[in-house]
């Protein structure tokens, strides 16, 4: 084993692995509308449990976009999202991945928050958590939560079998966005690495996660990149999703994914954000940001929360609304913020 673990780590690795055991059922969970690294840390856990015998299920608060899909072709029955708060309500532990705050669990937060099981958690964000209790291992400077699975699997010595790999790949790649993020850490490649010695094909991974897209998305990218809007002196690159785009394009909020890298591409671009109207009029601000900015931080005071350099945040309010105040608030933040 290449990777080493602190005594901490350990310990908080043995004590989830003395919960998740045969005879228990385990429900699994992740935030509302599942990323890579949610999905990934999912199915990696579970194929982990599953092949030492225990019963594992997936019960999500949002549907698991289709272009994730591929994930869940070896483990038939295993997700149970459709059915999500029945499916938690049998649970003998839960585990919650990739998230730490109750809130982000949408409308199963309360079906969480009542049910008097352990609940579990593993995760990468920097946040206060307001979970039930139950056994943490928490890592801010981990890359992707799936890295910590890994952790958690060579810590407790559970056999790393190629399609969890598979999984947990998928969480790594898409949380560094293929190994370019800050977070790419020589640990996070060690861990990369430790998974493709299951026999991995990473063009297969690459080809399913990222060359696998609708039509639509192009089409969509085409749309939302004409409402680029730079201003150099503030160091701020925004763009908007034209309302009704989705729809017209035919394709989902997921087909948004990596669309705000391209205001952060501009050079001195310092903060850059993409607004997005959804339902029940609230406006989603997707948020990046470079060097000693820390978009984490700045969306805190509205409910938001994520990464140094990659973070959001949902607020109430028309999209003109939302706008003003959140370029408002980030022209005055970033005028605090000296360019380093
Ligand atoms: P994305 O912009 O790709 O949706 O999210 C980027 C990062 O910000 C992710 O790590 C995600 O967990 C976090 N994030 C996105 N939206 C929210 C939000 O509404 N609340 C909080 N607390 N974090 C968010
Ligand atoms: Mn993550």
């Amino acid at each position: 084993m290449t990777i080493t673990l602190t005594t901490e780590k350990l310990q908080a690795a043995e004590a989830l692995g003395q919960l998740l055991v045969p005879g228990r059922r385990i429900c699994l969970t992740t935030h509302v509308n599942p990323d890579g690294d949610g999905l990934g840390s999912e199915v990696g856990l579970a194929h982990l449990l599953r092949g030492m015998g225990v019963e594992v299920l997936i019960a999500n608060p949002t549907p698991t976009p289709e272009r994730f899909d591929f994930l869940f072709a070896e483990l038939p029955g295993v997700d149970r999202s459709a059915e999500a708060v029945k499916t938690l309500r049998t649970a003998d532990v839960i585990v919650v991945l990739d998230i730490s705050d109750l809130g982000r669990l949408g409308m199963l937060s309360q079906t969480v928050a009542e049910r008097g099981v352990p609940v579990a958690c593993v995760d990468h964000h920097v946040s206060p958590g307001t979970l039930p209790e139950g056994p943490r291992y928490l890592d801010p400077g981990a890359a992707a939560t799936g890295e910590l699975i890994c952790e958690i699997a060579l810590a407790n010595g559970w056999p790393l079998t190629a399609a969890a790999a598979r999984a947990l790949y998928v969480a790594l790649v898409t949380d560094t966005g293929g190994f370019r993020f800050s977070n790419t850490h020589p640990r996070t490649l060690r861990i990369a690495a430790e998974l493709l010695e299951t026999g991995l094909d990473p063009e297969s991974i690459y080809l399913d996660v990222y060359a696998n897209a609708p039509k639509g998305r192009p089409r969509l990218l085409a749309e939302t990149l004409q409402t680029l809007v730079i201003e150099d002196d503030a160091g701020l690159g925004w763009v908007t999703v034209p309302p009704g785009a989705l729809e017209r394009h035919g394709v989902g909020v997921d087909d948004l994914d990596g669309i705000v890298e391209f205001p952060r591409s501009v050079s001195g671009v310092r903060m850059a954000m993409l607004f997005r109207e959804m339902s029940q009029g609230r406006v989603k601000v997707s948020l990046r940001s470079v060097g000693d900015v820390d978009v984490a931080a700045f969306a805190r005071p509205y409910g938001g929360g994520g990464h140094k350099h990659a973070a959001g945040v949902a607020l109430a309010g028309t999209l003109p609304e939302v706008q003003a105040t959140i370029l408002g608030a980030a022209r005055k933040y970033l005028a605090a913020t000296p360019r380093g």
